[in-house]
């Protein structure tokens, strides 16, 4: 997959892209990603990318001129169909799981990250596939949005992890309903039965068995695998009908 970032602050994007899974993503070249400036499609001596919102009111919005040459530059590189255009906005469509399912299995994405006051319509209404908001409050800019959905997706890109890491997690419709498997194995398989209700996780313990008198649940040292995943499916049930009770239907 190819990923392109157009932004204004390019500086924000070193760190998280090069460390822990995308460094690993990169290095094994499942993906490649690479931040733009937009500045560098500016046309004037002053390398100017905004200007003073029509009509009046605060702040610098995102010039459709620039952003329209900066997409045409990319795309001309770009031969595959399976190609998409995304404005990080506020305004946008909520970002979640199955939005990164559907995103990772693009061979190209372009994020367009505003900043300041925002971007004019124009964009949005003719130059991009979706807006996208990954949730329901204002940032600075697009930066932190683009680094999330590129985390997300990436880690969905078949061999950045394996394949039953990524199917037994919260928001997966797969593992809850998944006949008991050695975690890890690779072998997870979408059971006939399953259901499509998406789960939040279940809870997960390690080393020590006690500690300040905290236990590990039993049935988790029992060996039995069965009743492990029994009571794994009812702390999951549980846990979204206290936390995400929306998520069950
Ligand atoms: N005036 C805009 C509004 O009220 O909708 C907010 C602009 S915000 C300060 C600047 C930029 O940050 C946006 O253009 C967008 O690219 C990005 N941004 C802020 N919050 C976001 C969110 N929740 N999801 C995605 N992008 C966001």
């Amino acid at each position: 997959m190819k990923i392109d970032i157009l932004t204004l602050f390019p500086d924000m994007f070193t760190g998280p892209f090069d460390a822990s899974m995308l460094k690993k993503a990169k290095d094994m070249q499942l993906v490649e990603i690479n931040i733009h400036n937009l500045r560098d499609w500016a046309t004037d001596k002053h390398k100017s990318v905004d200007d003073r919102p029509f009509g009046g009111g605060k702040g610098m919005i995102l010039r459709v001129d620039v952003v329209d040459a900066a997409l045409e530059s990319l795309k001309s590189k770009v031969t595959s169909n399976k190609s998409k255009v995304f404005l990080l906005s506020p305004q946008g469509k909520i970002y979640n799981q199955e939005r990164a399912g559907e995103m990772a299995k693009l061979n190209h994405l372009i994020l367009i990250a505003g900043h300041y006051e925002g971007f004019d319509e124009r964009i949005s209404e003719h130059l991009v596939d979706e807006e996208i908001s990954i949730g329901d409050y204002v940032l600075t800019g697009g930066e932190i949005p683009a680094m999330v959905i590129v985390d997300s997706v990436v880690r969905l890109i078949p061999g950045v992890l394996d394949e039953d890491a990524t199917l037994y997690e919260s928001f997966s419709t797969n593992y809850h309903a998944t006949p008991v498997l050695p975690l890890g194995t690779g072998q997870a398989v979408r059971s006939s039965s399953s259901s499509e209700q998406k789960l939040l996780d279940y809870p997960q313990y390690t080393k020590p068995e006690v500690y300040k008198n905290w236990k590990v649940p039993e049935v988790l040292l029992s060996g039995n695998h069965k009743e492990i995943e029994k009571y794994r499916r009812k702390k999951a049930l549980e846990k979204t009908m206290k936390f995400r009770p929306d998520l069950l239907k």
